[in-house]
């Protein structure tokens, strides 16, 4: 089988190519090719010669997943549904915001992790995304900003909150960030870009030490017991050593590490699980994201009432915690947190 050049970092472009006694430069010129959208084989890169193109070709490909869906919500989110080479599908939201775009990136198809609360949970786990594949939503959903005309504002901000744990696949994702920061390539800040995590405690703390970017834990309740039933990873990694790889996560000045909080109507979003919650979370510098629930008919919970969200933000700000609730966007496509799931899935 071909190797797909998106699966590779700068550094080991330049490898590939010396391996092909070619100058490392050559590399470069690759890995600048393939952050446009427009890019599909090797017949462009004309600063290659064209020998090593035709070379480049029969061992080598640059192919990008299909662009299969395209769906339109009323408040500007975007779903794109893309089709792996395999046939599996999967799903990333473009979210407008005043003066940029966020994207959604997933990655993997399913996930193992099986939160209660979660569609992509309860779709199981089908296999993780490749390197190639997790690049390959930012350049599709460039290539879509151009089609539909609202390339004005810049694709900016990135977050790994789509379909899959992100830790659970820890090698490609690390590649895949290292290749979207690259300041000769994409050039994603790291501040701007941020891994979310149901708490998978060492991946934590190998992407501390490795290739630190901004860091969303997935909290959701505010003891181990209720937590365990809504997220089953709970009993491998309990609050207290997340909390803890949280505490030496690495910051810059100012920063903050997210924690998600979804509100379920009556089980996790009364008062004193508020105030217990602060508790767990002091001396950390987080800002606390409050997730409204979307429902769906296949999940057996309740989004709680607008008063009661503002109730249990108001205790978190009383503690002089940040606090914010997450305005759901892409409800009424299938694209708002919780809610991917690729059903356009083949095989
Ligand atoms: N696996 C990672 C990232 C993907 S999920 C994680 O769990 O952090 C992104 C966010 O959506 C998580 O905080 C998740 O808990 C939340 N979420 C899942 N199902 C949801 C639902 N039905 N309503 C609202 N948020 C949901
Ligand atoms: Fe997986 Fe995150 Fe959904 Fe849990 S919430 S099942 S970790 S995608």
């Amino acid at each position: 089988m071909r190797i797909n050049l998106r699966d590779l970092t700068l550094e080991e472009l330049e490898e590939f190519m010396t391996g092909l006694g070619e100058p490392a430069y050559r590399g470069r010129q690759i890995f600048r090719w393939l952050t446009r959208p427009e890019v599909e084989d090797f017949s462009v890169m004309t600063d290659l010669p064209k020998s090593l193109r035709a070379r480049l070709s029969g061992i080598a490909t640059v192919a990008l997943p299909q662009l299969v869906e395209r769906k339109l919500s009323t408040d500007g989110t975007a779903k794109l549904g893309l089709r792996l080479s395999d046939g599996e599908v999967v799903e990333c939201v473009l979210i407008p915001e005043r003066d940029h775009f966020t994207l959604c990136v997933s990655t993997q198809v399913g996930c193992a992790m099986g939160c209660r609360f979660c569609l992509t949970g309860r779709m199981g786990f089908r296999r993780n995304l490749s390197t190639g594949e997790i690049v390959s939503q930012v350049l599709l959903a460039r290539h879509f900003m151009e089609e539909s005309g609202i390339a004005d504002r810049p694709l900016r901000n990135l977050v790994f909150m789509g379909m899959g744990e992100p830790l659970a696949n820890y090698r490609h994702l690390v590649k895949a960030l290292k290749i979207l920061t690259h300041p000769q390539g994409f050039h994603f800040a790291r501040k701007r870009t941020t891994v979310s995590t149901v708490g998978l405690v060492p991946q934590i703390r190998a992407l501390a030490e490795e290739f630190p970017v901004a860091l969303a834990i997935s909290l959701h309740a505010p003891d181990n017991d209720l937590r365990s039933r809504l997220i089953p990873a709970t009993r491998r990694y309990p609050l207290e050593e997340i909390l803890a790889a949280c505490r030496d996560y690495p910051l810059r000045r100012g920063a903050r590490i997210t924690v998600e909080y979804v509100l379920l109507s009556g089980v996790n979003d009364h008062p004193w699980q508020a105030r217990r919650l602060v508790e767990i979370l002091r001396g950390i510098p987080v800002k606390v994201n409050l997730i409204p629930f979307n429902p769906h008919p296949e999940l057996p919970f309740k989004r709680p009432s607008e008063s009661r969200v503002r109730r249990f933000q108001e205790i978190i700000l009383s503690e002089g915690v940040v606090a914010t609730v997450r305005k759901s966007k892409g409800l009424d496509i299938g694209a708002a947190c919780g809610q991917l799931r690729a059903e356009l899935s083949l095989s």
